[in-house]
């Protein structure tokens, strides 16, 4: 039986359960949006809806959402390397 958690906020990613859903702050103005991460790539630049300013990883990190996200990347998730 499968539970019907079917939210589209978690997903896998190497056989691991991983959580999809991150919430990016924008250092700039500090409007949150709710965005869903993608498991086959990662997302290096980011546009602030509110303030339209293009975010980019901070140094050591992978992706924007490592660097404002609530949640990182999937692949930091599952234990491994970053894309
Ligand atoms: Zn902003």
């Amino acid at each position: 039986m499968s539970a019907a958690s079917d939210s589209g906020d978690r997903g896998k990613y190497n056989g691991k359960p991983v959580v999809l859903a991150s919430t990016i702050t924008c250092p700039n103005c500090g409007h949150r949006k709710e965005e869903r991460m993608p498991t086959d790539a990662c997302v290096h630049f980011y546009e602030c809806e509110q303030c339209k300013s293009l975010l980019k990883p901070k140094a050591g990190d992978c992706c924007v959402f490592c660097s404002y996200g609530t949640v990182k990347c999937p692949p930091v998730q599952s234990g491994g390397a970053c894309c």
